[in-house]
């Protein structure tokens, strides 16, 4: 069985580098005879707007796309997130933590501490909540949650994943790697009450998808997903990372790049075959 999904957050429009990642994982799906799911990842409230969700599902059907109905929305989730929230709060392996960016950043460039380090979710944190947070009682609300990696990896001492993308092959990451390189993630931030590594695992596990396809910005991120997939008893999928889309300067295209938003082609005149050729399908 071959199940993946596209999941774009509704925060601009879609642009040449969706266009390529949601056709390349329906295109897929249609090859293996499965199913191509979309899901609209609005936990960010302060972004998302019902516009850009609008034109998310009018892009895509112009490109040729279909899913089933009713679309998985990440706002209708998060009931789903509290429960995984509380199992790991109450087996110690979340910290509540206070620090600022710019807490962070003080501490990790700290003289002794040298450059700050910086992992898939940008500085590595230094740890100063660490030790000396309340991880008793219940969970607190209102305030970030991290995930305390090195507990998090005890008695693991390596994770692996399938890459079948630009990197395929078998993907080892060590638990140091984890630790040092990655450190302690947010998974749930103030403002949101979850976040994107722990709202994605649950919800691709949720949909029961078997193929992840999405762009390799994201690969150094799989590694936190395989862990929580671990901690979770959940399933690890296959990871596709495909390469990104650039404009002519080499610069990966990012959601304001709206000069390359597909409604601006299909006000130009272009067909949905035109933007196939663009990203080179
Ligand atoms: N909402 C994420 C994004 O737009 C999706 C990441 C993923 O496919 O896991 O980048």
């Amino acid at each position: 069985m071959f199940r993946t999904r596209f999941a774009p957050s509704p925060t601009g429009p879609l642009h040449l580098g969706h266009a390529y990642s949601a056709l390349l994982a329906f295109d897929m799906a249609q090859a293996a005879g499965g199913s191509f799911l979309l899901r609209i990842e609005d936990i960010d409230q302060s972004r998302a707007r019902p516009e850009w969700e609008a034109q998310i599902y009018d892009d895509l059907h112009w490109l040729g796309i279909r899913w089933p109905e009713p679309v998985m929305r990440q706002s209708d989730r998060q009931p789903a997130y509290d429960a995984v929230l509380d199992q790991l709060w109450s087996r110690g392996l979340l910290y509540p933590c206070t620090c600022s960016r710019a807490d962070i950043a003080a501490a990790a460039s700290a003289p002794q501490e040298g450059a700050p380090l910086l992992g898939p979710d940008g500085m590595v944190y230094p740890g100063t909540c660490r030790e000396s947070a309340d991880r008793t009682g219940r969970r607190p609300a209102g305030t970030s949650l991290r995930l305390d990696m090195a507990m998090a990896l005890e008695g693991i001492d390596r994770l692996h994943f399938t890459e079948t993308g630009t990197r395929a092959g078998e993907i080892t990451i060590s638990a140091q790697h984890l630790i040092t390189e990655v450190g302690d993630v947010v998974l749930a931030r103030r403002d949101m009450g979850t976040s994107y590594h722990l709202s994605v695992v649950i919800d691709d596990a949720a949909q029961e998808i078997t193929h992840v396809v999405r762009g390799e910005d994201l690969f150094e991120a799989t590694a936190i997903h395989v862990l929580l997939q671990q901690l979770l008893d959940l399933p690890t999928a296959v990871y596709h990372h495909h390469r990104l889309i650039r404009d002519e300067t080499g610069k990966r295209l990012a959601k304001r790049d709206d000069a390359r938003a597909i409604r601006l082609y299909r006000d130009e005149g272009k067909s949905p075959d035109d933007i196939r050729v663009m990203v080179g399908l």
